[in-house]
């Protein structure tokens, strides 16, 4: 079934999010799928795990009201079109994979493409082509039904605990203070991490 979303909120995401593109529409999917099968947990309890940082995150972040700063959004950064979502007040949850053949002939046609326009060797019809591939990309993503976009699994990692309010320390190099989960020490010294990293590379 297409997606469910209505039209008023689907347009408010893209402007959220800046343009619209297929990435975002994996996103809005994933986000309708959170909001489907945990329509009954608390804003506070939903927890997303998203490991992408791309376009579909914003989706996630502005139809789910999971964000970074709220700490109810984490990026695992594994380069996978892949969205865990949990009640953390029951430990339960799902984790949804893109299916890799949703994109059909489009994915090949278009990959192959994007390499010709990033090494700047695309003519003006391929461009246009590839304007053209994404759209229908874009469009099939919003149609499909949600069983044929994600394969949804058991998440295979218990829930995200939430983040513990640590003190913080003052780098003896730079003189701003850090959490102190992101000090190190070196040589007797408590250290920020970018001052860390700089007599790391030192030695
Ligand atoms: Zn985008
Ligand atoms: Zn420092």
């Amino acid at each position: 079934m297409a997606c469910s979303i209505s039209k008023e909120l689907i347009e408010k995401t893209i402007t959220f999010h800046g343009h619209s593109c297929p990435g975002l529409a994996i996103g809005i999917r994933a986000a309708e799928l959170a909001l489907q099968k945990l329509a009954q947990v608390g804003k506070e309890d939903l927890v997303a795990v998203v490991e992408t940082d791309m376009c579909g995150v914003d989706a996630i972040q502005f139809l789910t009201g999971c964000t970074f700063g709220k700490g109810n959004l984490i990026h695992k950064d594994y380069g996978k079109m892949a969205f865990s979502f949990y009640d953390r007040s029951k430990n339960v949850g799902f984790r949804a994979v893109l299916r890799p053949d949703i994109s059909g002939d489009i994915g090949p046609e278009l990959r192959s493409l994007m390499k010709k326009v990033e090494t700047g060797t695309a003519g003006q019809e391929e461009s246009n082509r590839v304007q053209k591939l994404r759209s229908m990309l874009q469009e099939r993503y919003m149609k499909a039904g949600l069983e044929e976009m994600f394969v949804v699994t058991d998440p295979g990692e218990p829930a995200p605990k939430p983040a513990r309010i640590l003190v913080s320390l003052k780098c003896e190099a730079c003189g701003e203070m850090a959490m102190e989960s992101r000090t190190r020490r070196f040589d007797g010294k408590t250290l920020c991490l970018p001052c860390f990293e700089k007599v790391e590379q030192k030695r």
